[in-house]
């Protein structure tokens, strides 16, 4: 009951703005029946078919009526043009002056028209048709041969901007039927301003999509939907508005529907990794930095860097530069350092051209943009018109004080620009980073934001709609727009559904000018997304905005915030969408809960291992000998004490810690008398008697699960236990460690690999955790228990 009373509220609020432009007597479905056709051009652009299958799609969905798609208007039925068509022609309604997605919608008594700019990318030989082109070579080849130089390709991912679609969708009714595993191909670079016109007409019915897939959408039903009278040009705030998600349909495709544009080939940063090859570096070592007396260069390292006063290191770049603009006609190419270039080269030509006192987002500026900017200079020679790229980043993120306007062809970009991973408290300082590049430049800035990652184990909450909304606001008119750094994973879970959180309010803060109101955005996503908890999800959103920053210390906020959400999640039937909707987002608060838990846990000073660099290459057979244990960090190894006084004991117990892909390593080496073997009680599986010899035992509380036991024993024979549960049951955990042992001389060694996971459905296999982080470490304990006829000897890493 209270449902349909719902649907009703719907109805009346969508079409009383309806009501008074509406055209007498004309409608696009009367009555649940179709009144009009989608009429496309013969040979539509291929977003022109996206389009014309999205309004098909959601006016039924809407109003239950099937739109049919022709060619030729039938005479007999209201026309919605969708895209250039001699028809638009005829009616002298044209894309011109529609740039970077904007669009129109125009009606008159009997039709309407969608329309934008649509064009089709063709790539630009060579390029890379799947990644094998890439592993092979291949294409590197095939680009040196047009480049003329041994430089990397620039344009290697790109075959992950095509999408191939279904060759059904759009396609006209009459048309002959394609089987079933036709597709045609989209490129994300295609321009689709009439794909945004029908959207921002599905958007005016009152279709939003707040979250990827069907879940996160909101369609109003209407029995009817009047044929508007309207004349609309509409154009969105920024020319680049692009998310670094490029490859998951459902994704790309809610990006698109959400105004997106990613112009072809926009190369934001660190251009110049790709001169830092080995071939280049064997031929021309002292284009490379200098360090410790040595020119560097570490083949499998992105952080290679250069010594930016040579003189033929900036001419290769020149040619470098002008190869790219010759073979792929970019609008720009990134002159910018590797990563973590944070030391100047310590050659004699370097000496003294770092400023320390600028502090460390300047110490570089004025080395690293002397050397972009005499690059652009040189480049404008033959190629005016053309950009040089370069990030105002770590190091150099503060403007150059030697150079009082930049050359009119350098693009500044702003990385933190806007950043709204820091608090609100911090967005003062930076807006003014922002302001202080203005007076060096008479371009535009573009911006390069780096988001929460979710990947590499963000948890926070940090719903910063309002922060995101006013700084894109502040943004419009000095800004060409933007490229978002943000990982979501394919599937919508706990942490994609935070990323969605980001995405939306960014995304539709691109559009609606200066007075865009994201407050009114809040409240329509709360109400629309999580209905009779709409109230209490706002209040949790914002509670999060102001507070988020201090929940990584303060146990008090933490839990707030999570009783916020509790609050909302009473408000809901279990079994409703909005329940479903609210789940995702409680399975991300999973990561501060235990947070909140871990603050609350007096430990004292406990002692600490941290996991450096990737554990690669260990293969289990007890030796440890692997390069990464023979050169492994000092601060990912361990020594156990005596249980009860904390003293070394007399044989000493080392531990080594490392992680790579989803697994924890540990090397352990237990010393013994010489001559003397460990005691072994057991050979088997889970056998409670390996508590009668000598035994290591680790023990591990993850970040989502406390706690497991993993006992292991010379023989290496295994007993694993989750002490969360019964003591009758703890056995029927496996943690599927991988273990061998060797026995020598004078010490024994243990080698174990513990595969992680972080998926909860299965608490009988496997540690359960994400992978362990500064703010969420892990806690672990190694014990070894020795027994000999005259006694036992305890010690552990962590005496307690
Ligand atoms: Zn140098």
């Amino acid at each position: 009951m209270r449902k349909s009373w719902l649907v009703c509220v719907v109805v009346v609020y969508f079409m009383a703005g309806w009501m008074d432009s509406v055209q007498a007597g004309s409608w696009i479905v009367e009555k649940g029946q179709p009144r009009a056709e989608i009429v496309i051009a013969e040979r539509p652009a291929r977003t022109v078919r996206l389009a014309a299958a999205e309004l098909q799609e959601y006016i039924q969905k809407i109003s239950g009526a099937r739109l049919p798609i022709v060619t030729q208007p039938s005479g007999k039925a209201i026309k919605l043009y969708v895209g250039r068509s001699p028809y638009t022609d005829q009616l002298g309604v044209t894309a011109e002056g529609l740039k970077y997605g904007a669009y129109r919608l125009v009606s008159g008594d009997d039709w309407m028209v969608f329309l934008g700019e649509d064009t089709e990318f063709v790539p630009r030989e060579p390029w890379p048709r799947s990644h094998a082109s890439i592993a092979s070579g291949q294409l590197q080849k095939a680009w040196e041969a047009l480049a003329g130089g041994p430089w990397g390709v620039p344009n290697a991912t790109m075959w992950k901007d095509r999408h191939q679609i279904p060759a059904t969708v759009g396609l006209p009714d009459a048309a002959p039927r394609p089987g079933k595993n036709e597709y045609f191909e989209l490129w994300a670079y295609d321009e689709r301003g009439s794909y945004n016109a029908v959207c921002g007409f599905l958007h005016k019915l009152g279709v939003r999509w707040l979250l990827p897939g069907e879940l996160g959408e909101i369609v109003p039903r209407m029995d009817s939907i009047p044929l508007p009278k309207i004349d609309e040009t509409v154009r969105p705030d920024f020319e680049i508005r692009q998310f670094s998600f490029h490859g998951p349909w459902e994704w790309a495709q809610w990006a698109m529907r959400l105004g997106a544009r990613y112009p072809y080939g926009l190369q934001t940063a660190h251009g110049m990794v790709r001169l830092a090859r080995p071939e280049i570096f064997a031929a021309h070592p002292d284009w490379f930095a200098m360090y410790g007396g040595k020119r560097r260069f570490d083949p499998e390292s992105q952080k290679n860097h250069f010594c930016y006063s040579n003189e033929e290191l900036f001419r290769e770049m020149v040619r470098y530069v002008r190869a790219q603009f010759d073979v792929y006609e970019f609008e720009g190419v990134s002159v910018m350092p590797p990563d973590a270039y944070i030391s100047i080269c310590q050659c004699p030509l370097c000496a003294g051209k770092d400023d320390p006192q600028r502090g460390p987002r300047g110490v570089l500026s004025n080395h690293v943009w002397d050397f972009v900017n005499r690059v652009a200079k040189e480049v404008a020679k033959t190629h005016p018109g053309k950009l040089i790229y370069c990030c105002a980043y770590g190091s150099y993120s503060l403007p150059p004080t030697n150079i009082d306007k930049l050359e009119p062809n350098v693009q500044v970009l702003l990385v933190g620009g806007r950043r709204p991973k820091s608090g609100v408290a911090q967005q003062a300082e930076i807006r003014a980073f922002r302001e202080s590049w203005l007076p060096k430049t008479q371009r535009p800035l573009m911006i390069f934001e780096n988001y929460p990652l979710t990947g590499r184990g963000w948890y926070l909450p940090c719903f910063m709609a309002r922060t995101i909304g006013r700084s894109i606001n502040e943004s419009k008119g000095i800004s060409r727009g933007e490229e978002i750094w943000i990982s979501p994973h394919q599937k919508l879970d706990g942490a994609a559904a935070f990323d969605a959180f980001q995405v939306y309010f960014t995304a539709r803060m691109y559009w609606g000018g200066k007075e865009q109101d994201v407050a009114a955005l809040l409240d329509e996503y709360c109400r629309l997304l999580y209905g009779p908890a709409a109230e209490q999800m706002k209040a949790f959103f914002d509670y999060c905005e102001l507070h988020w920053q201090d929940m990584e210390r303060d146990k008090q906020k933490a839990e707030t915030a999570l009783r916020l959400f509790e609050e909302a999640k009473a408000k809901l039937d279990p079994s409703s969408i909005e329940a479903r909707r609210l789940a995702l987002l409680d399975k991300f608060l999973d990561g501060l809960r235990t947070k909140s838990k871990q603050l609350g846990q007096k430990r004292g000073v406990v002692p600490k291992l941290r996991l450096v660099g990737e554990a690669k290459g260990i293969v289990i057979d007890g030796r440890l000998d692997e390069p990464f244990w023979k050169t492994i960090n000092l601060g990912s190894v361990g020594r156990l004490r005596e249980l009860q006084t904390g003293r070394p004991p007399a044989l000493g117990t080392t531990v080594m810690a490392g992680w790579y892909g989803n697994n924890l390593y540990f090397g352990i080496r237990c010393q013994e008398v010489p001559g003397e073997k460990p005691n072994v009680t057991t050979r088997k599986h889970d056998d409670p008697a390996i508590w009668y010899g000598d035994v290591v035992e680790i023990l591990l509380e993850t970040n989502m699960h406390s706690y497991y036991q993993i006992a292991v024993n010379a023989a290496g024979a295994v007993a694993d236990l989750d002490r969360a549960v019964s003591k009758d049951s703890a056995l029927n955990w496996d943690s599927r460690a991988e273990v061998a042992t060797e026995v020598a001389e004078d010490h024994w060694t243990i080698e174990i690999r513990i595969p992680v996971t972080d998926d909860e459905n299965d608490p009988l296999h496997m540690v359960v955790g994400r992978p362990p982080t500064q703010s969420l470490p892990w806690y672990v304990n190694i014990c070894r228990q020795r027994v000999r006829h005259n006694g036992m000897e305890h010690s552990a890493f962590s005496p307690t």
